[in-house]
C-alpha cells in the first residue's frame, strides 16, 4: 500500500491534481472537505454543525475529520492506497492520522506539498468562486481566514511529517499539466525504492 498526503494552502490546486493522481496510481481520494460537502448537502447532523464553522473559513473540529477518516480507511480494505487531500490539517490529526494507519499495517509514504504565492492563491479561489458555488471562496475576508488559519494550525503539519523525511515541496504554479508531472516524479522515485 502506498499512501499519499497533498498538502498546501486552500487555492494550491490539490483538487485538481488529486484527481488526476488517483487516476494514475489507482488510489483512493479522500477529501475531508468533499465529505464535509456532502454531509452539508444531505443536511445530516454533523453536516449541519460543520457549515456554521466551514462558511466562516474556520477548521471543524478534529474528532470530527478524524472520525470520518476513520470510516473511510474501514470501509476500503482492498485500497491499493490512499491520497489524502485537505487532511490532516493540524499536528493532532497528523497523529492520530497515523494510528490509523499503524493499525492496518501501513503509513504515510510521501508527503507532497504544493508551493503557491499568496497573491496567486487568492487569484484562483476568487476565481474558482465564481464558478463552484462554494461560498467560502466568494469572499476575500473569508478566504483571507481560511489563509490564515492554514499559516496558524495546519503548516505545523509539514514540519511533523519533516521529522521523520517524508515532506517534498513542489512548485505549485505553472500549467496543470506541469504540476501533474513533477508531483508524479516524486512518487515515481518513492515507489521504486
Ligand atoms: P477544503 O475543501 O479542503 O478547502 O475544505 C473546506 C473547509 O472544510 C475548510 O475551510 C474547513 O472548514 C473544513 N475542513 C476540511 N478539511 C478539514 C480538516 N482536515 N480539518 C478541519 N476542517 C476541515
Amino acid at each position: 500500500m502506498f499512501n499519499i498526503i497533498l498538502f498546501g494552502p486552500p487555492g494550491s490546486g490539490k483538487g485538481t491534481q488529486s484527481e488526476k493522481l488517483i487516476e494514475a496510481f489507482g488510489l483512493i481520494h479522500l477529501s475531508t472537505g468533499d465529505i464535509l460537502r456532502r454531509e452539508i448537502a444531505a443536511a445530516t447532523s454533523l453536516g449541519l454543525e460543520a457549515k456554521s464553522l466551514m462558511d466562516k473559513g474556520n477548521l471543524v473540529p478534529d474528532e470530527v475529520v478524524v472520525g470520518m477518516i476513520s470510516s473511510a480507511l474501514d470501509n476500503n480494505p482492498q485500497a491499493k492506497g490512499f491520497l489524502f487531500d485537505g487532511f490532516p490539517r493540524t499536528e493532532a490529526q497528523s497523529v492520530a492520522l497515523d494510528k490509523l494507519l499503524a493499525e492496518k499495517n501501513t503509513e504515510i509514504g510521501v508527503v507532497l506539498a504544493l508551493d503557491v504565492s499568496r497573491e496567486e492563491l487568492v487569484k484562483r479561489l476568487l476565481q474558482r468562486g465564481l464558478t463552484s458555488g462554494r461560498s467560502d471562496d466568494n469572499n476575500e475576508t473569508i478566504i483571507s481566514n481560511r489563509i490564515l488559519e492554514y499559516q496558524t494550525k495546519t503548516t505545523v503539519v509539514a514540519n511533523y511529517y519533516s521529522k521523520f523525511n517524508k515532506v517534498v515541496q513542489v512548485k505549485g504554479e505553472g500549467t496543470v499539466d506541469e504540476i501533474f508531472s513533477a508531483l508524479c516524479s516524486e512518487i515515481d522515485k518513492r515507489l521504486s525504492i
